[in-house]
């Protein structure tokens, strides 16, 4: 409420700004239209974006969090974007309004598939800007991995392109993750996807474009070929639409007919070198999302090349894989700690071979529901009856005091889980 009436208030001040600044040009002679008004015309559309900006600001903060548990949305429509991967338009059952959100965030869903004791959980990034009249998801169908032979492809990617189709409903969590786009700010920016982890970036450029269109963007986004070009026309609108976002397509495996300079600007994989000879400087805030590899090796470049941490921002998909260089807090204990998983019975002891206490959980047979595995989405939160826990990487969902994300934390010594 406090910080709605903040952002109403600056909004009001701008206003009058605005108001201000337009009643300064009508009075300008006809005979001194000159840089002065020009200059005069400018502001005013500074102000006006940034008006726009805090009242966008304004309508997520009365709207943010405004559903607790899940909540049924119905597929509107469902849109193969590529090869392997689909959007799905949501739009709430119930007919209330839509919730609005941060550009970067995701959606949590809830799912019964045949076959599956209990719920299964997921993960999928918002795909496009905040709207009004729809959340859209875009899902790539996972295969099964080469080998070992024998394993299945993945559940409920598959699901999603197999099983759903318009009209049916699905239970959703609110929007959620601490990855997302600072839309007060009017910063550069640097959009860096590789395959289905263009998703986050998309929302956050289509929103740029819609809302702020002065920010400077470069969107960089690495897929191997033509054939898995996802969004392929709508970026290319975005740039042609949009002087101020920059398109850098890079291509691994480029197929006979694709074009470049056409369909793409660089051969191979998108790296630090890349961006070191494509931007113009390092003083960018810089986003990412895409296979783990890539995020380790751009994050690890970009650090070498005096970005500072602050600056780099990036969703894991998966289990985390970029690691922060500076080292948690307090280093995990050594293996004299026991974690001791009361609700199961089981007692054993910790050693840091293990990736999370979840990590600990699945290999012992204990069951806790996740998700992200990447300390976001806030599924595998479980309550502490003893003990302390330290982070990996800070969680980017809220945890109350009490309990601890499994899927990040690792024992600061004997432990008891409610699990
Ligand atoms: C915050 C967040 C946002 C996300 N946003 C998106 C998005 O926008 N779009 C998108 O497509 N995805 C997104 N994801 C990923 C998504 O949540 C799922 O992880 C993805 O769809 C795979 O789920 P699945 O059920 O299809 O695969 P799973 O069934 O979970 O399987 C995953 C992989 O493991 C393999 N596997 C299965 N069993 C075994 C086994 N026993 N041993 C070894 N390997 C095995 C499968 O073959 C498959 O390759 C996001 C994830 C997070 C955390």
């Amino acid at each position: 409420m406090g910080f709605s009436l903040i952002i109403f208030g600056a909004g009001v001040v701008l206003l009058v700004l605005v108001a201000a600044n337009l009643a300064a040009l009508f009075y300008t002679t006809a005979g001194q239209l000159s840089a002065a008004a020009h200059q005069r015309q400018q502001e005013s559309e500074w102000f006006s974006e940034r008006l726009a900006v805090a009242r966008t600001q304004l309508r997520r903060a009365e709207n943010i969090g405004s559903w607790n548990g899940t909540r049924k949305f119905q597929i509107q429509r469902v849109v193969l974007e590529c090869s392997e991967v689909a959007s799905f338009y949501l739009v709430p059952h119930d007919g209330r309004p839509l919730p609005g959100f941060l550009p970067g965030q995701f959606l949590t869903f809830e799912l019964d598939v045949p076959g599956q004791k209990g719920r299964t959980i997921r993960c999928y990034s918002l795909s496009d800007r905040p709207r009004p009249d729809y959340y859209r998801v875009t899902i790539k169908r996972v295969p099964a991995p080469p080998e070992p032979l024998g394993l299945k492809p993945g559940l409920v990617s598959n699901h999603f392109h197999t099983a759903f189709k318009a009209g049916d409903l699905l239970d959703v969590k609110a929007p959620g993750g601490g990855f997302f786009l600072d839309v007060s700010q009017a910063t550069p920016v640097v959009l860096l996807s590789g395959g289905v982890g263009i998703t986050p970036m998309i929302s956050m450029a289509n929103e740029i474009s819609a809302n702020s269109p002065q920010r400077e963007v470069w969107f960089f986004l690495s897929v191997r070929n033509r054939r898995e070009h996802i969004f392929k026309e709508h970026l290319e609108e975005l740039a042609r639409t949009n002087p101020r976002l920059r398109l850098q397509i890079c291509y691994s495996r480029p197929e006979a007919g694709d074009l470049a300079g056409r369909d793409y600007q660089h051969e191979g994989r998108l790296t630090i070198d890349l961006l070191r000879r494509v931007l113009p400087a390092n003083n960018f805030d810089y986003f990412m999302c895409g296979p783990g590899p890539m995020m380790s090796d751009l994050n690890d470049g970009l650090r070498a090349w005096g970005v500072p941490e602050k600056h780099i921002h990036f969703e894991a998909f998966g289990p985390a894989s970029v690691k922060r260089t500076a080292p948690p807090a307090t280093t995990p204990v050594g293996p004299a700690a026991r974690v001791n998983f009361v609700r199961s019975n089981r007692d054993v002891e910790w050693s840091a071979t293990h990736d999370s206490l979840l990590d600990l959980a699945l290999n012992e047979g204990v069951s806790i529901s996740y998700a992200c595995r990447a300390g976001n989405c806030g599924t595998c939160k479980t309550a502490i009856k003893s003990g302390k826990v330290t982070y990996r990487k800070q969680p980017g969902c809220d945890v109350e005091s009490g309990s601890c994300l499994t899927c990040v934390a690792v024992p600061e010594g004997d432990l008891r889980l409610d699990a």
